[in-house]
């Protein structure tokens, strides 16, 4: 059973990695910021609540995502695994899980973090577009799409989201070292925690997680 916690700071490739360990493993994707985003856009009562919120970088209130992710994972096809990104972001967020988990049989078996440093980060996230329609993320310097501005996988036409820029991205950061960095500490201590170079490139990367994922399907 892969039942997974994807973590990095942003732009460490967390969304990158997502689509493909989803795909190969056959474990549903479920992201909180593409979750925040679906709202924005729909213009629900969630979405206008949360918008300046999420744009300028800074983070939903624990309660709220916490009710949103607790609904999402008790849904059926959660039942054999999934794949968690963006989510916990704080160790209030952990604990919530940690208890959550227990109560409705999906308790985490393990973290995969994917470090980065801040250069490349910045750098990244400026740079990255992504699908609006299907979450694919691509870059205009080193992951262009084949077509450029369209989605290879469904055809949408790219956007950079609102919250891709320098000073949204200074915010998102803060915030990582904050409040979220020290969730790694809290993993390692339950033993759940397997850290990965962000560095290497895509291929090395999907290599290694994938050996580690196959290891503990056994
Ligand atoms: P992401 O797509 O993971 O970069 O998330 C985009 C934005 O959604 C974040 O900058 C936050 O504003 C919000 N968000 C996503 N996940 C969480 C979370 N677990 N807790 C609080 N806010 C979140």
């Amino acid at each position: 059973m892969l039942n997974i916690i994807l973590m990095g700071p942003p732009g460490a490739g967390k969304g990158t990695h997502a689509q493909w360990m989803s795909t190969d493993f056959q474990i549903p994707h479920i992201s909180t910021g593409d979750m925040f985003r679906e709202a924005m856009s729909s213009g629900s009562a969630l979405g206008n609540q949360i918008k300046d919120i999420v744009n300028r970088g800074d983070l939903v209130s624990d309660e709220l995502t916490c009710a949103l992710v607790k609904e999402r994972l008790s849904k059926p096809d959660c039942a054999n695994g999934y794949l968690l990104d963006g989510f916990p972001r704080t160790l209030e967020q952990a604990k919530a899980f940690r208890e959550m988990g227990k109560e409705i049989g999906r308790a985490p078996n393990l973290v995969v973090n994917i470090a980065a440093p801040d250069e490349l980060l910045v750098q990244r996230i400026t740079t990255r577009r992504v699908c609006p329609h299907c979450g694919a993320s691509y870059n205009v310097v080193t992951m262009k799409p084949k077509q450029e501005g369209i989605c290879d996988v469904c055809g949408t036409p790219l956007i950079q989201r609102k919250d891709d820029n320098e000073e949204s991205f200074k915010v998102r950061l803060a915030n990582y070292y904050k409040s979220t960095a020290p969730l790694l500490e809290f993993y390692r201590e339950e033993g759940l925690l397997h850290e990965f170079d962000g560095t290497v490139g895509f291929v090395a990367l999907k290599k290694d997680i994938t050996a580690l994922l196959q290891e503990i399907q056994k």
